[in-house]
């Protein structure tokens, strides 16, 4: 989603700011959301009939949380491909379909731009707050404190860990190490390999990047295993990539199954720790804007299509909040409440969002 200056710079006079309604898109999106919905419902039947024999955590396990961004999938199609692993975790918790991009003309308006919607993930504010509005000449206001730096202020001893194919993630949106960030820093660090050209040389259509998602994934996963960090983000990018360069089509159907392959990673590593230890684990995926509805290849507008994203989860309290497309910015107060952090009032009357767990 970061691209070089010059390729980002050539998008500008694309820019489209406002796309005709589809139609088409819509009656889809009708047919597909209906097939999720009996999917999952029976997914909960499925997990109730069996909810005796899972590894449940039992009362007074440690709660532990995972986010993961796999950027720019729209809804109409992470519903349309096969993506085993997203099932499986929706089918122990749920699905839905959310929104991002904040208000449209309000001063929360956000642009469907990637930095923009993690910035809104990890702060619960929209842009008006956090003040990243694209993925260059980022300058985050740090007033809008993030969920790691919440964590690390109010639970010192807990583990926080970032996994990611972007560097500035952890640099800048998160401002690791500033004072005027508070200074936390993280336990677990892995990211920057996009920058690493000896490991990952460039390749035709950015497949390095590709790469760069499979070494996160594995290695990030493997850092769950064994270190079981207490709040941790997965950021993985490539879908972005090959969406600005074919548009919708076979080859981005593909790099989202691919993104399913990675996520089984973490996903088991998740799932051998609720086998091995009295620990309870979060696990939300999530997007961080759709596509545009003619071609597929752009996003920053606030079409319906870009607007919509979606949330898996695995939480067995999710609340009526969930059902009722929630928002991007309501990913930081369940995280919260998940791990049972009363988030102080001068956050909490800032955030946008509020919490989709019980
Ligand atoms: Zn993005």
């Amino acid at each position: 989603m970061k691209l070089p200056l010059k390729t980002v710079t050539s998008r500008i006079d694309q820019r489209r700011d406002c796309l005709p309604w589809d139609s088409r898109f819509i009656s889809l999106r009708g047919i597909v959301t209906m097939r999720i919905a009996r999917d999952v419902a029976f997914a909960a039947i499925l997990w109730m009939s069996f909810a005796g024999l899972c590894s449940a955590a039992t009362a007074g396990a440690t709660p532990k949380a995972i986010f993961v961004i796999l950027d720019g999938i729209p809804a109409d199609v992470i519903e349309r491909v096969s993506t085993p692993t997203i099932d499986a975790i929706a089918s122990q918790g749920g699905y839905t379909r959310a929104v991002t991009g904040g208000p449209v003309g309000q001063p929360g308006e956000t642009p469907t731009v990637s930095a923009p919607g993690y910035m809104s993930l990890v702060t619960g504010t929209w842009a008006n707050k956090h003040n990243v509005y694209d993925n260059y000449d980022l300058s985050p206001n740090y007033d809008y404190w993030n969920l790691f730096r919440l964590v690390k202020h109010e639970r010192p001893a807990l583990r926080i860990g970032i996994f990611s194919t972007w560097i500035d993630n952890r640099t800048v949106l998160l401002g690791e190490g500033k004072s005027e960030a508070g200074g936390f820093l993280f336990d677990h660090v892995i990211d920057g390999l996009e920058l690493d050209t000896a490991r990952f040389p460039t390749q035709p259509m950015d497949r390095q990047i590709a790469l760069v998602d499979w070494a996160i994934a594995d290695e990030g996963a493997a850092v769950i295993a064994q270190e079981a960090p207490d709040l941790s983000w997965f950021y993985l990018q490539y879908t972005d990539e090959i969406g600005h360069e074919y548009g919708d089509g076979p080859e981005f159907d593909q790099a989202v199954m691919d993104m399913d392959a990675r996520l089984e990673k973490i996903w088991a590593a998740v799932s051998a720790r609720q086998q091995a230890y009295n620990e309870d684990w979060l696990v939300v995926v999530t997007t961080d804007h759709g596509r545009d509805g003619e071609t597929g290849r752009e996003h920053e507008g606030h079409t319906e299509r870009e607007r919509t994203i979606w949330i898996a989860c695995n939480s067995q309290r999710l609340s009526s909040r969930f059902k009722d497309i929630p928002e991007i910015v309501d990913i930081y107060p369940s995280i919260a409440r998940h791990m049972g952090i009363t988030i102080p009032e001068a956050i909490a009357s800032q955030l946008d969002g509020r919490s989709f767990i019980d």
